[in-house]
Formats: structure tokens, sequence, C-alpha cells
């Protein structure tokens, strides 16, 4: 008799972890299975649309990655051997680093900076809610009085943005430069955590990046912010990737031989000796020396999500970062499909162009705002935060002349998946006065 409901009892526990686990991972398994090659096939196709548009600029445009963590950061371990390769899979041309600094004082410059293979790196920090990039050799010291530390570095002739704009800054502050108006981390904060974990587990191997893609919401608030702030003056607008390649799990030998497990940010979580029964569980060292990986995020997938895409003269730091705090630049969602090529521009009565993105234009030299895409979609205009003119869905060029207004003029491009209209491209604004 007790036996019998001993039995009945650890079939009915085994049946009940089945069906969890079934249930669990179900979702997973219908996009493995059904949504993910779908979405394959549909991106595959858009990518087949691409024409390359009429270069009307007098600059080229350069893809670039800006926030990321390295191992200068205390949560990350990224080196130039798993960087670099990314950069190149991802077609990414230079990377703005933002890393954790160790200390109040924050010397630049240091870790990464100059060409590698061809990619730009230039070192920067992310700390008390910003971005910053000082260009040349400097010395930080954090513990400022935050808009003191703001008006310093943008007379010392660097670059500081606002970070994880979801969070309070002082947006009234005169001296800032621009802002995150789309954060993969941001954006990854409202989901929840298992199923996404799930996801990754099922998915990771063969389609990460629709994974990464799976926790996107439109940042409409951010996107709000942004727009209000710049009826005030320019605030630029970036992407920030802020990739650390940390939400994983990996193992090395350390000295004495024992085997170091590090878990998420980078953080040792046992050490432990190699024995018969996890021997198994360890290849030999990869060039950064891990014996174990299991990974959700990613260099490879992280750079191409979103990328900044800068009109600019060369590949320099200078001429870069002069571009970029002209606002001259768009960013876009890669994975979806390249967006270089891309540019709004204002063309005055004698059809020359008087103005790109992020330019101040004065409204006499106005007669006609147009954009032109590599790759169809749907044209939105917004005029400080509100839309006024939507396309139809799959234009490669836009014009509009119904200008009376003075303002901020974007665009967005929207493209459909899954017969769904998502976002692609944001521009920086035209801002006529
Ligand atoms: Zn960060």
């Amino acid at each position: 008799m007790f036996k019998k409901i001993l039995k009945y009892l650890l079939i009915s526990i085994l049946g009940f972890i089945l069906i969890t686990l079934i249930v669990l991972s179900a979702p997973a398994m219908w996009h493995r299975w059904v949504i993910y090659p779908r979405l394959e096939k549909q991106v595959n196709k858009f990518s087949k649309l691409w024409k390359e548009p009429p270069v009307l600029a007098q600059l080229n445009t350069y893809r670039g990655v800006m926030h990321v963590h390295s191992y200068w950061s205390h949560d990350s371990e990224g080196t130039l051997y798993d960087i670099i390769p990314a950069a190149k899979n991802a077609g990414i041309e230079f990377i703005f680093l933002t890393d954790h600094p160790r200390d109040n004082i924050d010397t630049f410059p240091r870790g990464y900076k100059g060409y590698y293979e061809g990619i730009l790196i230039e070192p920067g920090s992310e700390k008390q809610g910003f971005d910053a990039w000082p260009l040349d050799s400097a010395i930080i010291d954090w513990s400022t009085d935050k808009d003191t530390l703001v008006k310093k570095i943008v007379n010392a002739g660097g670059i500081i943005f606002y970070a994880h704009t979801e969070e309070p800054h002082n947006w009234a502050n005169p001296w800032y430069q621009g802002m995150e108006i789309y954060n993969f981390h941001t954006d990854t904060k409202d989901e929840s955590l298992l199923p996404q974990i799930i996801n990754f587990i099922v998915n990771g191997k063969k389609y990460r990046h629709w994974a990464y893609r799976e926790m996107f919401d439109e940042q409409t608030s951010i996107l709000a912010l942004w727009d209000s702030l710049n009826t005030q003056r320019k605030i630029v607008g970036f992407s920030a990737v802020d990739t650390h390649e940390n939400q994983n799990i990996r193992a090395r030998y350390i000295e004495d031989g024992r085997v170091e497990w590090v878990g998420p940010d980078a953080n040792i979580i046992d050490t432990m000796q190699v024995k018969f029964w996890n021997r198994w569980l360890f290849h030999s060292p990869d060039t950064n020396g891990w014996i174990f990986k299991w990974m959700i995020d990613t260099y490879k997938e992280g750079f191409n999500h979103i990328t900044n895409y800068v009109f600019a003269d060369t590949l320099s730091v200078p001429s870069l970062a002069y571009h970029l705090k002209k606002g001259h630049l768009f960013t876009a969602f890669k994975s979806l499909g390249d967006a270089t090529g891309f540019i709004l521009y204002s063309q005055n009565s004698g059809d020359s162009i008087s103005g790109i993105t992020g330019d101040s234009v004065n409204i006499e030299q106005v007669k006609t705002l147009r954009a032109i895409s590599p790759l169809p979609g749907q044209f939105r205009l917004i005029l400080d935060g509100k839309t006024i003119d939507i396309s139809p869905d799959e234009n490669y060029e836009y014009s509009w002349s119904g200008l009376k207004e003075k303002g901020a003029y974007r665009i967005e491009i929207h493209i459909k998946l899954k017969r769904k209209l998502i976002p692609w491209i944001y521009s920086n604004p035209i801002y006529i006065f």
C-alpha cells in the first residue's frame, strides 16, 4: 500500500516537472521552429531590396557603436579578441567605449585607443549617468559636482552625453550635448527574466539576434522627452548598445591549476578542482583562456542590434567627434537591414542642399525636406514630437514641401515585419529657425 502511494507520488511529481518544463519552454520552441525561421526569411528577402542611394552629402558615412564596455570595466572581461571580430562581423568601423572608471580620478587615455585592424576605438567613461569621451589626454575627477563636470568636459573639447535616459537627469543643464535615444539595457529592463533566459537557452546558438529583438519595445517616452528637449536647443540623439558581454557563465584555469567560474557581471562565483566528474565540461583554452562558455549577451549580436551612422570626412576621432556634436548622424536597427545611404536633408528654392540631419537651417532656405533610404519603408515626418506626415509603406524616397512652421523636423522609417510596422531608422532633426 505504502509503496503504491510512493510510486504514484513520484510519478505525479515527475509529471508535474515535465509539464512545467514543456509549458515554460513552449514559447521558445514556437520561436525556434516557427517564428524565427519565418523572420529570418523575411529579413533576407528585405535585404535583397537594398539599392545604393545616390551620394548627396560631401561626407562619408561611418558605422559605429557607442556605449560599449571592455575589460577596463569591473563588470566586463571583453578584450580585442572578442571585440574586433564582432565589429568586423557587424561592419562596425568605430567603437566609442564607455568603461566604468576604477576610481574617482579617471585618467585618459587608458585601455584601448587607436586603430585595431582598421577599427577605430576611443576610450570613454560611463559614470553618474554620463557617457563621457574627453577625446584627449585628460583627468576627470568624478567627485566634482555633476553640472560643473559637464561644463569642464565640454570646454576641454570633449563629448558628454546623458546615458540611461530612463533615469533622472538635469535636463535643464545647458552644456550636455546629447542623449541616448535607445539603449539596449534600458530596453531589457521591463522584461521578465525567466522567459527570456529560457528563450536564450533554446535559441541562443542559432537565433541569438532574434532573441535580442524579442526584448524590443519602442522607447516612446524617451523619444518624447528627446523631442521636447529639442524644442529648446539641439540635443543630439544616438543609440547605445551598452554591450558588456557579461551575462554569461564561463570558466578558466587559475594559476594553481584549479578552475574559476565567472558568472554574470564578470563576478567570480566558484573555484574548483578539475576532477573526473567535471572534466568533460571543459575544452582547451580559447584566445582569452576560456575553457567553458555559455553566453547570453555577446559583442557579436550586440554590435549588430543597433548602430549609429555618422556623416564625417574621415574615420578619425576629431572628424567623428566634430560631426557627432553637430548631430550629423542617424541610428538604425542594423540586424533588420543596413541603413548606409540614408539621409535626411533640406533643399532651398534653387534645389541645392541647405542642410542635413543635425543642422540648423534658416526657414528661408527650406523649400523641401527630403529623405532617401537604401531599403523601402514608411517615412514618418515628426515635428517637435508630433507626426505630421506619413508616406506609403514601401518607399525609398520621401519629399515634403508643406513647410509653414519653424521647429525640429526628424524622420523615422518603419518597416514591415510579421505584418507589423516596426521602427528601423531614427534620424536627428533638422532644426528650422
Ligand atoms: Zn553601460
